[in-house]
């Protein structure tokens, strides 16, 4: 068998999920929601179960599912995004991100990758051939510093990974940040590949700045992003790249060889949440930002040290005290012995790290409650 996929583990995160069905945990490992979609759009795919579409779709995506989601993107990243030439649906932002880097990468290419990071950016490095260059973020503000950035970028990286919000620390990068990021991206000439899948999910003061609106950045910006996490529909699948047409004209194509393309029946479905207007995404937000007060004051009332998530839906808790030497045991141990299933921080970081477990709170009141409760068994 091939040395590629030697050179990886499955993901933890998911592996995670599987150990939590086993012990019957709370998972909250890998993040996704146990409340239902909004209402609109399950009517609707009560709708389509009948009246189809039931088989392929257009590769790039279903025509009105493009131009509903260039609608949307293009009031909340400023400009007219093409539906025909800008846009590519895929198979979730796992999909989208893969296919950005085979795009952008040959092998041997440097890749530009902030640590902490989401675990699939490490195997879509490899499966494309690419190698990452880790730049930290500093606990607590996960910072980066600008030389470690200049060094990498100096290595003539082709491009850098943006996850904005972060995934798993929970930074939201500032505009100042953006900004500099962009003006080294323009002098190095590199491209920036962004997961902005908790686009909508922040908490205030914070704010989302679109990479590709900043001044310049639109020709060198591979947007990559999700309807998961804004509508609560994890499991369909629904991703999408955003880029200018010579860049998509490619991703299309390793779109279209890896997977053909995505469940018509639910591009179908999806469409009125694309169309729904700001008061909806005002309320995804509000409620998140419940659920985190609800979440973090518990664990505070428990003195468990954490970070302060600025957006996306996890919080890495400090575990030095209990003196496990190894997080994956931690995390085995409070799957099976304390009822709650959460994600080993080594798994996100470059750095040797083995004190910190990510828990997520994209649940139901009574399921954080409960996870709490498990929690509080164990001081
Ligand atoms: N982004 C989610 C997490 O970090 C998982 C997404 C997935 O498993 N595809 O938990």
């Amino acid at each position: 068998l091939s040395d590629r996929t030697n050179s990886f583990t499955d993901s933890v995160i998911r592996r995670m999920t599987r150990i939590a069905m086993k012990y019957d945990a709370v998972n909250l490992s890998q993040g996704f929601p146990d409340f239902d979609p909004p209402r609109e759009i399950l009517d609707r795919l009560a709708q389509v179960a009948y009246k189809g579409p039931h088989q392929y779709a257009v590769t790039w995506g279903a025509q009105n599912f493009r131009e509903a989601l260039a609608e949307k993107q293009s009031a909340l990243m400023g400009r007219t995004i093409d539906p025909n030439s800008e846009i590519v649906a895929t198979c979730g932002s796992t999909e989208a991100m893969m296919a950005a880097m085979m795009t952008v990468a040959n092998p041997g290419d440097k890749v530009v990758v902030f640590s902490p990071f989401y675990e699939n950016y490490g195997a879509d490095a490899i499966l494309s051939g690419a190698e990452p260059i880790y730049v930290s973020l500093k606990p607590p503000a996960f910072q980066f510093d600008v030389d470690e950035l200049e060094a990498a970028f100096k290595q003539r990286p082709k491009a850098l990974i943006l996850c904005n919000p972060s995934n798993p620390c929970g930074k939201v990068f500032t505009r100042e940040e953006l900004l500099t990021i962009a003006e080294m991206a323009t002098r190095y000439d590199v491209y920036v590949i962004t997961d902005e899948v908790y686009e909508h999910i922040l908490y205030a003061p914070n704010q989302h700045t679109y990479f590709a609106a900043l001044p310049g950045m639109w020709n060198r910006t591979i947007t990559c992003s999700s309807l998961s996490k804004t509508y609560s529909i994890t499991g369909w699948r629904l991703g999408y790249i955003i880029a200018p047409a010579e860049i998509i004209d490619r991703a299309k194509k390793v779109h279209d060889f890896l997977t053909v393309g995505c469940a018509a029946p639910l591009m179908e479905a999806v469409v009125p949440a694309l169309r729904f207007g700001p008061e909806y995404y005002a309320d995804l937000q509000e409620k998140y930002t419940r659920k985190r007060d609800l979440f973090l004051g518990g664990l505070d009332a428990m003195g468990i040290p954490h970070t302060d998530p600025q957006g996306a839906y996890y919080v890495l808790l400090d575990i030095s005290e209990y003196g496990y030497d190894s997080d994956l045991q931690f995390c085995k141990s409070l799957a099976r012995e304390v009822g709650v299933a959460a994600v080993p921080g080594s798994s996100f970081f470059r750095e040797d790290v083995n004190h910190l477990i990510r828990l997520h709170f994209a649940k139901r009141d009574d399921t954080l409650n409960e996870a709490l409760n498990r929690l509080e068994s164990m001081r």
